[in-house]
């Protein structure tokens, strides 16, 4: 992908100049003979829970098992519903499903392709027990009606906060609305690591004591175990490296919104093309550029043919995809998700991603608009 006239990432303008305080930091774990669940875990917590103003961060193994803990802290399980988003990463159903309840999926507002909060209310039941909102794409949804509607109707938020660290709805960032949150530091999430990582954020130090001991075989004391658990640690070589790129998040945020900016500009007036929009009162991290066309498949070879990546997320929603056949839910079940699944393009997006490079994708695009 790298030999591309611009590739869809590339992670060289983060990691060539962090490479000497990444190399530090890797060493210093290296040399202190502790290797899971040690000070650089702890001091990555703690830096962690102060960029997203929560009290209290967890590092698991990944995004994924951090929506499992959350969810079995809160004791969903069978005979529980959840609500999901139609339009999302298959992760956030599959935490449903592997606690045993049920996702129950809203459709999104196709404006911004987060879930729509004015249809949650239909779609609760008796059965009920939290709303799973996912800031898709690095934009935060509309969470004061998703946080209204849940203490209407006493259901626990979990926020999926995989794609979107450093983002802020009303002032508020992400990650810190839900009774428990999950992230993923998975590599080219906004704050990635050198492999596979999360987080569980909460205010909360009564569950979040829950999910250190369910992260560590559902143990507080070695060898003896309270309740059945999992091994998700966050290691500390990954936590070492963590704390270092966090430092550099802010900035690399700026820097995604700038080639947005820089997008904007150079798309504005293209014929069919519809570019992101941002909700009133949110902010978008860009962990992704997503433009939507009904030519997306052309548009896509065409980009290649000219050098240029290009990535679908995502060609199947959730509920068309064969893992979810048992749910019974037919293609049109969920139009609107559907819909963006058909037409979505995510253009070339990094943090140090230059005008030039922006230019050439925009060109590029214009010139199989005609
Ligand atoms: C990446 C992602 C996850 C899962 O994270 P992993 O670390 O890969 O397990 C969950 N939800 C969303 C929306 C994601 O983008």
């Amino acid at each position: 992908m790298n030999n591309l006239t611009v590739p869809f990432l590339a992670f060289q303008p983060q990691h060539v100049p962090a490479r000497q305080e990444i190399m530090s930091a890797i060493g210093r774990v290296y040399d202190s003979y502790w290797y899971v669940l040690g000070d650089e875990v702890k001091n990555f917590e703690q830096a962690y829970s102060a960029f997203n103003h929560v009290t209290q961060t967890i590092g698991v193994a990944n995004g994924l098992d951090a929506l499992v803990l959350a969810l079995r802290v809160l004791e969903i399980g069978p005979g529980d519903e959840v609500i999901v988003p139609s339009n999302t990463y298959i992760a956030t159903w599959l935490a449903v499903t592997q606690v045993g309840a049920t996702p129950v999926p809203v459709e999104p507002d196709p404006a911004t392709s987060n879930i729509d909060p004015a249809r949650i209310a239909a779609a609760l039941t008796p059965r009920t027990r939290a709303i799973m909102p996912v800031h898709l794409y690095g934009q935060a949804c509309r969470m004061s009606e998703i946080m209204d509607l849940a203490r209407q109707h006493n259901l626990y938020v979990v926020e999926d906060n995989a794609q979107s660290q450093g983002a802020a709805f009303a002032g508020q960032l992400t990650g810190s609305f839900g009774h428990l949150n999950g992230t993923s530091f998975y590599p080219g999430k906004n704050l990635g690591a050198l492999g596979d990582a999360g987080a569980v954020t909460t205010d909360d130090a009564t569950m979040a004591q829950k999910v250190r001991v369910l992260r560590n075989y559902g143990s507080q004391q070695k060898y003896y175990n309270e309740v059945v658990g999992y091994n998700s640690r966050l290691d500390e070589l990954q936590a070492a490296v963590l704390e270092v790129k966090l430092r550099h998040l802010p900035e690399w945020t700026r820097q995604r919104q700038q080639v947005a900016a820089w997008y904007g500009q150079h798309l504005a007036g293209v014929a069919g093309l519809r570019l992101p929009e941002v909700a009133d009162s949110a902010t978008h991290v860009y962990h992704l550029y997503v433009v939507y066309t009904a030519q997306r498949d052309a548009l896509q070879q065409h980009l290649m043919s000219l050098g240029i990546g290009t990535m679908i997320h995502y060609p199947v929603p959730p509920h068309r995809q064969q893992a979810y056949a048992h749910l019974g839910l037919a293609a049109g079940a969920f139009p609107i998700a559907e819909e963006l699944a058909a037409t979505c393009l995510s253009l070339p997006m990094w943090p140090g991603m230059t005008e030039e490079q922006v230019a050439i994708v925009a060109k590029g695009i214009r010139s199989f608009a005609g």
